[in-house]
């Protein structure tokens, strides 16, 4: 479909199972009896077009859901959704099994590229029909631990508040209140102390379990299958942790001695540790439209993202304002049948809006680019690279802070900058005690603290929690909520930081130049791994030894240390 359909009017039938069966059984008919490449070909772009109507189905039945939680009716198909998904991917799996097992497998990988295959590969690996129970206990574990958090009402200067409501005092300028607001959040953690380990040791126990199953010496090689790891493995991954101790560490501890001096404190708590600027974060000055005014002139000074914007807002494709029985959160989703993404935002009148907005807008302007990839897998890249489009266009849209923060445009940019270098030791903490959680699965809760205790010394040596016994306990990583949900998810956020800190590198030096390789960049979406996107853009591997040496030279300069 090429003309241009409004968000409102975008409608794609649910499906019913007994139907994509009959469907998948005729597409694996004629590819039995497929004589030719043509013929194949014809098979292979069918289940393209199928796939790609029950992605958009699902997408947008995820997405009416989140914006009214209260309405029934979308509760309701999200629950089928819920329900049918299991089923779903088993026929998809079986079919990409034969489609890797068949004799014509090197024509194919000609027409469309060995990427598929890379992927249907790493999907057919961690799959087995047997784990469909494990999966569903394993999200149901999942569901436990974001409902046992989202259930915290607290107290705190006579307001009661969520854990994120709570979070807004943790940037506090009083020094007082941010104490209080730690005390308070972690006080809710040391109340359900056991419930979060024993949650966390079930699933462990789990996966390891699913690992066994699979044939796979733990879970470790079944997360980095899950996660489409195709073109590095954990090796590669402890080399960039390497470059992150050795490039960042040093750094980092530079700039907590210099927010300490700003702060005018002897000792930077844990407390301390969000407030970067004593005169207060930035916040955006225009109002809602006014913001979007703003981005859409920012972007029409950006090739191909102005069109790309505008036509978001014609269609509307944005919803990013914070009302009452909204989900929570920011993210960036897409309608393959229309051939165009959505963004989902929250602004709250904060410094954050604008970054996640840039983000999400990165995420959405790669997808659109790459609408003519000629498979649904490349739609999206692997979510390491997937970051990188998001976290680049966050340091692209630098020039143009000024249109949403005016004169305080440069105390933004320097937070960003500074918060993003604080990022990288942390999130390799997160990713490397997971490989110590999933080496020992039969570790005890009170080792697995010992472990995170392990990570802070090495990755955080500066941290400092003061009369906060749970945190200081080696309890710290469990408010992390990627550990229990997505494990071995985070480093992606870093590899894609270390690239995307490069274009900013690049960008400081010319821009344009930077600009137009994030826009090929973008278009190629997921049609290769993430090392080849990466090295064609111009940009070095994280895995490579030496990969941080710049940006942390460059970091250094802009910010005086
Ligand atoms: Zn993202």
């Amino acid at each position: 479909m090429s003309t241009e359909t409004a968000f409102a009017d975008m409608h794609v039938a649910e499906p019913e199972l007994a139907a994509v069966q009959a469907d998948m059984d005729a597409l694996r008919q004629r590819w039995s009896e497929a004589g030719d490449a043509a013929a194949r070909r014809a098979v292979l772009a069918d289940w393209d077009e199928l796939r790609r109507r029950l992605t958009s189905w699902s997408s947008l039945t995820n997405l009416r859901f989140q914006q009214d939680t209260r309405d029934e009716a979308a509760k309701a198909a999200r629950d089928r959704l819920d329900e049918l998904r299991p089923q779903l991917q088993d026929l998809e799996v079986s079919f990409k099994r034969e489609l890797l097992a068949s004799e014509h497998r090197g024509e194919l990988e000609q027409s469309f590229g060995g990427q598929a295959f890379a992927l249907w590969d790493a999907d057919v690996r961690s799959f087995a029909p047997e784990l469909k129970e494990d999966l569903v206990r394993e999200s149901k574990l999942g569901a436990d631990y974001t409902a046992l958090l989202a259930s915290a009402k607290l107290e705190l200067q006579g307001e009661t508040l969520n854990l994120s409501g709570l979070l807004k005092h943790a940037e506090s300028p009083e020094r007082e209140t941010r104490h209080a607001c730690q005390a308070t959040y972690w006080g809710f953690f040391a109340e359900h102390a056991e419930e979060l380990d024993r949650i966390f040791a079930e699933l462990v126990e789990l996966r390891a379990g699913m690992a066994q199953t699979l044939g796979l010496p733990s879970f470790t090689e079944l997360g980095y299958l899950r996660m489409s790891r195709v073109d590095y493995d954990a090796s590669d991954v402890e080399q960039f942790r390497a470059e992150v101790r050795e490039e960042l560490v040093p750094l980092c501890q530079d700039l907590r001695r210099a927010q300490a001096e700003r702060l005018g404190v002897d000792a930077l708590r844990y407390w301390d540790e969000a407030v970067h600027d004593p005169a207060g974060n930035p916040a955006p000055q225009p109002d809602y439209e006014g913001m979007l005014d703003a981005a859409e002139a920012m972007f029409g000074e950006m090739g191909g993202l102005g069109p790309f914007f505008a036509r978001m807002r014609r269609q509307g494709l944005l919803d990013l304002q914070n009302r009452e029985g909204k989900a929570g959160g920011g993210f960036c989703t897409s309608f393959p049948v229309y051939g165009v993404p959505f963004v989902f935002a929250n602004f709250n009148q904060t410094k954050g809006d604008v970054r996640v907005f840039s983000h999400e807008a990165g995420h959405a302007y790669q997808n659109y680019s790459s609408q003519s990839q000629p498979l649904l897998d490349y739609l999206w890249p692997t979510s390491e690279a997937a970051e990188v489009h998001s976290m680049s266009l966050e340091f692209l849209t630098w020039p143009h802070m000024e249109r949403f923060f005016g004169d305080d445009a440069e105390r933004f940019r320097r937070v960003h900058l500074i918060e993003s270098l604080l990022f990288l030791p942390y999130g390799v903490a997160i990713d490397h005690f997971q490989h110590e959680v999933y080496a020992r699965p039969e570790a005890s809760p009170a080792e697995r603290h010992g472990m995170w205790q392990d990570m802070e010394r090495t990755y955080l040596p500066w941290r400092d929690y003061g009369d906060l016994a749970r945190p200081a306990a080696g309890a710290l990583w469990q408010r992390q909520r990627h550990v229990y949900q997505w494990p071995f998810y985070y480093i992606d956020y870093t590899l894609a930081l270390t690239c995307a800190m490069q274009f900013w590198v690049q960008s400081q030096e010319d821009f344009a130049d930077a600009l137009t390789r994030y826009e090929a960049l973008c278009a190629r979406g997921g049609s290769a791994p993430f090392q080849e996107l990466v090295r064609g853009a111009g940009l070095r591997s994280p895995f490579e030894r030496g990969c941080l040496k710049e940006v942390a030279a460059k970091a250094r300069e802009y910010l005086g240390l």
